[in-house]
């Protein structure tokens, strides 16, 4: 047993949550640019470049690029692939959904967050898997409370997903946040009521819930990055990152950007 590697969560003072909110909204807006460019005939390859340029100026780093390895600012999943999936030249086309999750380092913190977009018209029972993930992601977010536990957040999210014969991935968890992408405590999308660690106030977590149509195993491609479903059908994943002020659960990144630059579509 190795003491040194004993769990630890780094538990954020406010002055530390406002910097990571300014790191999490710089994510929201290169989401937002990512929204106004997305649609059929766009490539990944697009999105990352793009994504790439905006960070850079706005006094932020890309957050995964070179981060493991990872080659690029932006992981594009499309329909079957989970996460992780890397940008390509393959132009997206109608019906697809794109996952987009992005990482920023901003004075020192991460920034972390995704939303999975649908090209065009998509089918009614691929749209209500992105409605419902994206509703597991708020559950998730409002049992994430002072008094609560860790596993109260999956098991939020494990009760909506599965309520609709959905799979939720158990290979790929939710993290803390911090001056590091992954911090200590891990968020599984599933758990059990009263279950892990303590929810308490300066807690800062990224909750991710990845949802499948399907079955909820995955695989990885020989890239030996993309997460995709066994059964290839479609999957879905939205993040925000959280911190627990006060409390409560405070969403330090947003939407509003991609919602805004949809809305205009
Ligand atoms: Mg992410
Ligand atoms: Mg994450």
């Amino acid at each position: 047993m190795n003491l040194l590697k004993a769990k630890m969560i780094k538990y954020k003072t406010a002055d530390e949550i406002e910097i990571m909110r300014d790191a999490a909204q710089v994510v929201s807006r290169t989401l937002g640019k990512i929204a106004e460019r997305i649609g059929p005939g766009v490539t990944g390859k697009e999105l990352d470049t793009l994504a790439e340029e905006y960070i850079l100026s706005q006094d932020a780093t890309p957050g995964f690029k070179g981060l493991y390895g990872c080659p690029s600012t932006v992981l594009v999943s499309v329909n079957e692939q989970v996460v992780h999936g890397l940008p390509s030249d393959i132009p997206f086309k109608e019906g697809d959904v794109v996952s987009v999750d992005c990482g920023a380092v901003y004075k020192g913190y991460y920034g972390d967050h995704a939303y999975t977009f649908q090209i065009g018209e998509v089918k009614p029972e691929v749209k209500k898997l992105l409605d419902v993930t994206h509703e597991c992601l708020m559950l998730g977010i409002a049992a994430a409370k002072a008094g609560n536990r860790i596993g109260d957040i999956g098991f939020a999210i494990q009760q909506h997903a599965e309520k609709q014969g959905y799979g939720v991935v158990r290979d790929l968890v939710g993290h803390g946040l911090g001056t590091k992408l992954h911090e200590d405590p891990q968020v599984p999308n599933y758990g059990r009521r009263g279950r892990g660690k303590k929810i308490e106030n300066g807690l800062t977590i990224a909750i991710e819930p990845m949802i499948n149509l399907g079955t909820e195993r995955v695989k990885i491609l020989d890239d030996e990055w993309t997460i995709v479903t066994e059964d290839g059908l479609p999957s879905a994943h939205f993040e925000h990152d959280i911190a627990v002020v006060d409390g409560k659960p405070v969403i330090l990144s947003t939407f509003d950007y991609v919602e805004e630059a949809l809305s205009k579509k």
